[in-house]
């Protein structure tokens, strides 16, 4: 706290994200990153655009990546938006689509960045809680509110929801936005993109931090109707217009030219997790069905705290979360299979 500190800054929670450490001794297997470097192409064009022309401000518009991103999913331009990383997208979209006068709605487990932008935004929240599966229940979200934020597959459960709860949840809800963070959609989930087409309350947002490997690079965005990309095109004009730099940019469309490479990565983190799932049952663990480049799990004689720092010790850093129903999982993202090994190696030791 400081006398300097206006009133909102003296209010906040502010987030924190899991621990980045500055040396390279931990297999690192907690913050979601993916364990394959970007496509070789992607590399190749930062290369290129680091020349002369930096000395000039980036397209406000990011006219290039849109277009790219629109022909990628079959969309119009005017229904695309770009972000620095997705956190940047959802920050626009609480500022752009909810009214403090109601509560906006999310699951009591889900990406704890939602409540940070809730209180930021000084909107009221609604946490409606998981089922006794950790599954969503979409028919408590029947109730008044002001909108609605929902991941798919949720974090950090990585269960996926099927895309007709979400059909139903955006036909009940006319008169309100329901944003779907689909940060982890390219792991074997189906994506409410096409629902944009029906719906106009329906905001789609995805990162290339996850199944692209550029979480370096911070590129997000939003698929949404004409009228909610223009809502998010008002507040980053607002607040600063040139988001994208000219390098990522570059990074980002040469991203989605390199299919081969993108989906060559993401089959092999699918067919690591589902190993990986396998060998956590045998051995005892409750995982639950993942969708994501992440398991949940748990064990029922060790406590996930122990677990967590017994791995540490051994130089694996997973994810603990100290927050109810939760604090006896872990969190532990796919990394190679050769670090997948040396975890369970390690786990093995332990339990
Ligand atoms: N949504 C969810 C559910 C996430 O887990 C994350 C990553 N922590 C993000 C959004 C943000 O990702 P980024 O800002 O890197 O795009």
């Amino acid at each position: 706290m400081s006398k300097y500190w206006s009133p909102l800054a003296a209010s906040l929670v502010p987030y924190v994200p899991g621990e980045q450490p500055k040396d390279k001794k931990y297999i690192k297997l907690n913050t979601n990153e993916n364990p394959y470097p970007p496509s070789p192409k992607v590399l190749e064009a930062i290369r290129e655009a680091a020349n002369a022309d930096l000395r000039l401000y980036p397209d406000p518009t990011c006219d290039a990546l849109v277009r790219k991103i629109a022909d990628y999913y079959g969309v119009r331009p005017e229904q695309v938006f770009v972000g620095n990383g997705s956190d940047e997208v959802l920050a626009f979209a609480f500022g752009a689509f909810f009214d403090p006068a109601d509560p906006i709605l999310f699951p009591d487990i889900t990406y704890s960045f939602y409540k940070v932008y809730a209180e930021f935004f000084g909107l009221k929240a609604e946490l409606i809680p998981l089922d006794e599966r950790f599954e969503v229940p979409f028919e408590l979200f029947d109730r008044e509110n002001g909108g609605i934020v929902l991941p798919n597959p949720n974090a950090p459960t990585a269960i996926l929801a099927p895309l007709d709860a979400f059909r139903g949840l955006l036909a009940r809800n006319p008169d309100h936005v329901v944003m779907i963070d689909e940060a982890y959609i390219d792991f074997g989930g189906q994506s409410a993109v096409e629902l944009v087409k029906e719906f106009p309350n329906a905001l789609v947002v995805q990162t290339l931090s996850k199944s692209r490997s550029l979480a370096g690079i911070r590129v997000g965005f939003a698929i949404g109707s004409e009228e909610l990309i223009e809502g998010l095109n008002r507040v980053k004009n607002s607040f600063n217009s040139y988001t994208l730099d000219r390098v990522a940019l570059a990074a980002a469309i040469a991203s989605f030219d390199d299919e081969v490479y993108f989906r060559t990565t993401t089959e092999r983190v699918i067919l690591t997790r589902e190993a990986a799932s396998d060998k956590l049952r045998q051995m005892g663990f409750e995982v639950t069905d993942s969708r994501a480049n992440f398991v949940f799990i748990s064990h029922p004689a060790i406590a996930a705290k122990t677990l967590f720092e017994q791995l540490r010790e051994k130089g694996i850093l997973v994810r603990y979360f100290n927050q109810p129903r939760i604090d006896n999982h872990l969190r532990v993202s796919i990394g190679t299979d050769e670090e997948m090994d040396a975890f369970l190696t390690a786990l093995q030791e332990i339990v």
